[in-house]
């Protein structure tokens, strides 16, 4: 038992957020793999156990219900050892996450991603958007203290290798506070 009573996390908890296309699922898969834990794909997430409010035609995605979301992970969160994979990040609890990591990518590396993806018209332009004022970055520097949120370039292959070997490699040496 640590201190305040609480047991000990069996893992750190990882935020891997970022403007859709810019690699968050495909980067927290194969850290996943690497290291064992748990990754919660939070659109998913959203959609196996109904925590949304519907679908917005206009965005043409689900209107995520957050207190849901926070409601329904809390266990997990508190028992440690989880990547959650979400390109939001201003309404989890500021003490789930021990890492925040945010993905960037070129944005006309982005257009092609997201163009293949079948994004078109104001859900392909607002994407890029935005990708091009940092918008997530933003967001995570406002909701999380600046010495845990890391920004890393993720236009390459190469670059999914060398953030999966990098986020491991703190991994493995991370402990849990006590
Ligand atoms: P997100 O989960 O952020 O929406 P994905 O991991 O689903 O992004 O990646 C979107 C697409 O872009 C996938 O086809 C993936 O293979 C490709 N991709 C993502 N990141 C990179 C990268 N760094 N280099 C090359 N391709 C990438
Ligand atoms: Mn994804």
């Amino acid at each position: 038992m640590a201190q305040n009573g609480s047991v000990r996390k069996r893992g750190p908890n990882i935020l891997v957020t970022g403007t859709p296309g810019t690699g968050k699922t495909t980067t927290s898969s194969a850290l996943a793999e690497a290291t064992q834990l748990r990754h919660i794909i939070i659109g998913d997430l959203v959609k196996e156990k109904n925590l949304h409010d519907g679908w917005d035609d206009e965005l043409d995605c689900y209107l995520i219900n957050e207190d849901l979301v926070c409601d329904e992970l809390e266990d997990l969160m508190e028992e440690g050892g989880n990547i959650v994979d979400y390109h939001g990040c201003d309404f989890f609890p500021e003490r789930w996450f021990d890492r925040v990591v945010v993905l960037q990518t070129d944005n006309t590396v982005l257009y092609d991603r997201l163009s293949r993806r079948g994004y078109t018209g104001s859900k392909l332009s607002n994407n890029i958007e935005c990708e091009i004022f940092q918008v997530l970055l933003q967001e995570a520097k406002e909701s999380y203290p600046e010495d845990i949120v890391v920004a890393l370039k993720s236009d390459t292959i190469e670059d999914i290798s060398r953030n999966v070997a990098s986020l491991t490699d703190w991994v493995g040496s991370w402990h849990p506070a006590s």
